[in-house]
């Protein structure tokens, strides 16, 4: 993880913070401002489906600024002792209807021990939707992303494959930085955004992938980490 969080510290600047969320937001609202002439200069035509872009645009403007607050550095989130598989069991639904969407199938593997995590479940979802996406986005058709869990004496582990292209050396050293994309309209922003949730949670996510031979991102907390830093809070 150290590599990616050297990433993570030239976002601080505000100077580069400013031009990329200048650059992130100009895009739809450049699309919005479009659409909105367009209905004015034309009343009433389609305008059932300029108002859906137009939504869209805006859910799109929010999930990029959403996106930048997770990446401060020092902010504070709230955080519950939290059951991993309950809330892994409430996301499943959303996981299912993105893969029945997809064409995809979904497999759950959960361990059978009951792992009680510090989280802050808001940005624990995030987190494994991020991972779930990419892996559905990745694969072709009929593809199985798989959600497992492991634990360890001393750490708990979510595994996220999925059985899509893989990808390359060059795309495995970059993947982790702040808008390094390879789609059309990615913002480059998901992976960066579990990085820096990860870290919060005194987690790592590493990635094993080859080309041809799918991906497995691998999320890992510590539970020493996790207790040590719960103590240290209670002492404050
Ligand atoms: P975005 O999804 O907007 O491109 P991310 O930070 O989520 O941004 O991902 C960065 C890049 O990492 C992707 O564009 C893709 O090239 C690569 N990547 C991420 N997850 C996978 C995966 N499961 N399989 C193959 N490539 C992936
Ligand atoms: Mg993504």
């Amino acid at each position: 993880l150290r590599k990616e969080v050297g990433h993570m510290e030239g976002l601080s600047l505000v100077g580069r913070m400013a031009a990329s969320i200048t650059h992130e937001i100009r895009n739809p609202m450049a699309v919005i401002r479009g659409f909105v002439q367009l209905m004015r200069e034309r009343p009433g035509a389609a305008s059932e489906v300029y108002l859906a872009v137009i939504q869209e645009e805006l859910d799109r403007a929010n999930g990029i600024i959403d996106d930048f607050l997770s990446l401060a550095q020092n902010r504070v989130v709230e955080r519950k002792d939290t059951d991993l598989h309950l809330l892994l069991n409430k996301l499943q639904p959303l996981f299912m209807a993105e893969a029945n969407m997809r064409g995809h199938t979904l497999h759950y593997r959960l361990a059978d021990s009951l792992t009680l995590l510090s989280l802050n479940e808001k940005e624990m979802k995030q987190l494994l939707l991020n991972l779930v996406r990419n892996g559905m986005e990745a694969m072709e058709q009929s593809g199985v992303l798989t959600v497992e869990t492991r634990e360890t004496p001393d750490a708990v582990e979510v595994l996220i494959g999925d059985t899509g292209p893989g990808m390359s050396e060059e795309v495995r050293e970059q993947l982790f930085k702040p808008f390094f994309t390879t789609k059309q309209g990615g913002t480059g922003l998901g992976l960066a955004v579990c990085c820096s949730i990860a870290e919060r949670h005194e987690g790592t996510i590493r990635v094993e992938s080859e080309p041809g031979a799918g991906t497995i991102f691998t999320v890992r907390f510590s539970k020493t980490a996790q207790s040590l830093t719960a103590a240290a809070r209670s002492a404050l």
